[in-house]
């Protein structure tokens, strides 16, 4: 039996034509997807998935924020081993963020069904509420009210642009379920994804073995100086907060490169006030984001920021001021986790390298109740968040036959 397991693989081309089903719904002229979180576009994508999972006797759960549990028993009473990722997308998102790895995990079930492989913990494909955050801010609220990051009350009363709540719109499409949005125990969860990133392409290497989500650290970095008239006042008289912003960014661009090449600085926004090309601005609002892998790197960046600031400082004459805006540590994923994906594209035979993610997903809350990796396939240009998003059919078929081979690892067989 182990033997013929081990040969087992998923089907690619049913993969393919299902997710190029789901990307009708909503699917943009220019060949992205618009399916925002609670939309009736975002009722049917669910609904389509539903009778999927049914027409292969998989039992329905949806909790209180809406997150839809899709289970295949086991011949034991154990907790499940959970996949899945979320069916929601960006007002011009792709076909795969996200989405890959819900119907990846569908996939998974579609085989062990077709070949009749039962397992002994039961296997698990979720669907999370609002990942991207587009519709409905923050993003990953539906995994985070689940791993009590955030409470109910402040899921549901989350609000759109038009004042529309989650918990109104849950309800308006049906999918206010009863069950209570908390975790239960589980003993392994996996999510595949696009890599939204350039690195596996560029590398030639199809699988990404995820061992955790980079630390982010957000500033709002204030420099304050004296407005004066663009024309009389001569240089060496001026307390300009565009120099002292210009020479941060060059001291701190050079300190991050140097640091190490996990390392990443985002100079995403500026604002200058009073905001007039003829005054020398009286402050500069930078919103700076800083990410590394691991907490001590992260540490060494924020340390680097304080310590150029007051060089800085010295050196313009004018007061820098900083700001914490946002801090989410770094995650490292569960070792048997890891073990077991790294197992699997080993015996598997795909190119493979260990990476951390760069963006946050489901996972990062998942991770706080249960022990969790994720596994990366290569996507075109590293492009996501947007309708040109593409991958290719060979490298999705070769990431759900890693997560495949990895459930049944900690899903055992009967
Ligand atoms: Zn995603």
């Amino acid at each position: 039996m182990e033997n013929t397991v081990e040969k087992l693989r998923i089907d690619g081309t049913r993969l393919w034509n299902t997710l190029m089903e789901m990307a009708e719904i909503g699917g943009t002229p220019a060949g992205g997807c618009n399916r925002q979180a609670l939309t009736d576009e975002d009722k049917q994508g669910r609904d389509l998935f539903v009778r999927w999972c049914q027409e292969i006797g998989c039992e329905i759960r949806v909790d209180r924020m809406g997150n839809v549990f899709a289970r295949r028993a086991g011949s034991e009473d154990l907790p499940p081993v959970i996949t899945g990722s979320h069916l929601d997308t960006q007002p011009t998102g792709g076909k795969f963020d996200g989405v890959y790895g819900v119907l990846a995990g569908l996939e998974v079930l579609r085989t062990l069904d077709q070949h009749q492989i039962q397992t002994k913990a039961p296997v698990e494909v979720v669907v999370w509420t609002n990942e991207e955050g587009a519709r409905f801010s923050p993003a990953m609220i539906g995994s985070g009210v689940w791993a009590g990051e955030f409470s109910l009350d402040y899921g549901h009363g989350r609000a759109d642009k038009e004042g529309k709540t989650i918990g109104g719109e849950l309800a308006r499409i049906g999918y206010l379920g009863d069950e209570p949005a908390e975790p239960k125990p589980i003993t392994a969860a996996f999510e595949a994804h696009i890599e939204q990133g350039p690195i596996l392409e560029k590398q030639e290497q199809v699988i990404g073995v995820v061992t955790g989500v980079q630390g982010i650290r957000w500033y709002d970095v204030t420099f304050h100086g004296t407005p004066c008239h663009a024309g009389p006042t001569p240089m060496e008289d001026r307390r300009d907060p565009v120099q002292a912003l210009s020479l941060l960014c060059q001291k701190l661009y050079g300190e991050v490169k140097a640091f190490s090449e996990d390392a990443r600085m985002t100079c995403g926004d500026l604002r200058a006030e009073p905001g007039s090309r003829n005054t020398v601005p009286e402050k500069v609002v930078l919103a700076l984001d800083l990410r590394h892998p691991q907490p001590e790197g992260l540490e060494h960046l924020h340390q680097s920021l304080h310590r150029l600031v007051k060089e800085v400082e010295e050196a313009t004459g004018t007061t820098v001021e900083v700001r914490d805006e946002w801090h989410s540590p770094p995650v490292a994923f569960n070792e048997d986790c890891i073990a077991a994906v790294d197992k699997a594209v080993k015996s598997l035979g795909y190119s493979h390298r260990k990476m951390v993610s760069g963006a946050g997903h489901d996972s990062v809350y998942v991770s706080r109740v249960a022990p969790v990796s994720m596994i990366f396939v290569p996507c075109a240009g590293g492009l996501s968040h947007n309708e040109a998003e593409s991958a290719e059919a060979e490298h999705l078929e070769a990431g759900c036959n890693v997560l495949l081979q990895a459930m049944l690892d900690r899903a055992g067989i009967a």
